[in-house]
């Protein structure tokens, strides 16, 4: 670690939150000490953590002192994890239909979030200090499991928009002390591509942070055009907010000569889990319960696939519990090589939209179309959007070597997956946006699986 950046994690940092009020590095020597702590012993400290949580918030929260009460629910009386399936699970529209009852009445110093949260849908909430604490410790503590801290340059290659609105005077100003260099891509033409190769060779920053197919694109084109990114000593890519395919990763990890590490979470979910240098992806479990419900909203056995649903135990000020993120995924038993003992998100799958549903009532991922293309000759780009279960529309960016006969064979192969009669109009562009919320998606379904 160099001077400037011990003095930026251990005085620089520290100050700064100190005076936001921020518990930060309690928080994360915290963590720190409780990651290594048996399964049971932090499932029991969740428990305890989770009576504590609701007793709270049952006084003074009144969304959910009505709630309770009609519930005839008693926070108290609370023994495991499983008693959480005695509350309803929370998605956007009720937080939108109760904004204001949903704020602790001693609450102070709230934030205003105002996001696409992670599924693209507009969500208005409140975030308070203690949660502000917990989110960036668990960052903090992640980017430690990679050999970097606090300080150390970093590059942020961001699509989002509205991520960039939250920029103030004073964010900058802090983002220079501790090296952050925000480089926006909401573009990805030619040119300015050069310009963030050339920005990040510029800062050789020591980790990486961006949206996975930001990150691929910069690194295709790097090696498209020869320029070695692999000199940099780039210690870690961290991925996040889209899912990270195998193939980004293998790009990303060739051309800046650097592990990859996932993360999962959001604004609105929270710092859910972040993949540890062994590969597993560990949870935040002091901070978050993880669930994972059926279609009826009944929680599943560990090993089964179903919605990801997160309890965020530092949120007193504006609650979370039981909240709907609509990404799939599976809880895994099995304890990671690396000793922590966080329990594992086994895979996350995507969001619910990210799968296909064939002619017979199959569910399929969306891979199962997207190796289709990867796999073509002259694609550059490509969108897929299930319209209906008889409607696939695919839209291609082809360069020259692009073949005429690649036209029926992706029909063919759509067909065979998702049935005979199903229509696949295929359509060619110069250019293909991004949603609303600066991600990319390759897939998108509008039928429910
Ligand atoms: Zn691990």
């Amino acid at each position: 670690m160099s001077l400037y950046t011990s003095l930026c994690s251990s005085v620089l940092f520290p100050l700064h939150e100190a005076l936001k009020k921020h518990s930060t590095v309690r928080v994360r020597k915290a963590m720190e000490r409780s990651q290594w702590l048996g399964v049971d012993e932090i499932r029991q400290a969740q428990v305890k953590d989770l009576t504590r949580f609701l007793t709270d918030i049952g006084q003074h929260v009144p969304y959910y002192r009505t709630l309770f009460a009609a519930l005839d629910f008693n926070p108290g009386q609370v023994t495991s994890l499983a008693d959480l399936a005695r509350l309803p699970l929370l998605d956007k529209p009720t937080i939108r239909a109760n904004l204001d009852k949903m704020r602790a009445e001693d609450a102070e110093g709230l934030a205003r979030f105002n996001t696409g949260g992670s599924s693209g849908e507009p969500l208005i909430f409140y975030i308070g200090s203690r949660r502000v604490s917990h989110d960036v410790a668990a960052k903090w503590r992640a980017t430690r499991w990679w050999g970097v801290d606090i300080g150390d340059p970093e590059a942020v290659i961001w699509g989002s928009p509205i991520e960039l609105g939250a920029q103030d005077k004073i964010r900058l100003i802090r983002d220079k002390l501790l090296r952050t260099h925000l480089i926006p891509a909401f573009e990805m033409s030619q040119e300015k591509l050069d310009g963030f190769v050339a920005r990040i060779r510029q800062i050789r920053p020591k980790m990486l942070f961006g949206y996975p197919s930001a990150l691929a694109h910069i690194a295709s084109h790097a090696e498209k055009h020869g320029v070695a990114m692999n000199d940099l000593g780039i210690k870690v890519a961290f991925v996040t907010s889209e899912r990270l395919y195998d193939y980004q990763r293998d790009k990303i990890q060739t051309v800046f000569g650097c592990p990859v590490a996932n993360g999962y979470g959001g604004r609105d979910a929270g710092f859910i889990a972040h993949q540890c240098p062994e590969g597993a992806m560990h949870i935040t479990a002091e901070d978050i319960i993880v669930e994972i419900v059926d279609k009826q909203g009944k929680p599943l056995p560990n090993g089964e696939l179903g919605e990801i649903v997160v309890t965020h135990l530092a949120t007193r000020d504006f609650p979370f519990i039981r909240y709907r993120t609509g990404d799939m995924g599976i809880l895994s038993d099995k304890a990671c090589a690396c000793g922590r003992g966080l329990p594992l998100l086994e895979e996350i799958q995507g969001r619910t939209t990210d799968f296909v549903v064939a002619r017979d009532g199959t569910v399929l991922h969306g891979l199962a179309l997207i190796y289709v293309l990867r796999d073509l000759e002259g694609v550059d780009a490509f969108k897929i959007t299930q319209d209906s279960l008889d409607k696939t529309s695919v839209q291609i960016v082809k360069t020259d070597a692009y073949r005429a006969e690649s036209e029926q064979r992706i029909v063919a192969e759509f067909k065979k997956r998702l049935g005979d009669t199903v229509n696949v109009a295929i359509e060619y562009t110069d250019y293909i946006p991004k949603e609303r919320s600066g991600k990319f998606r390759y897939v998108i379904s509008h039928v429910k699986p």
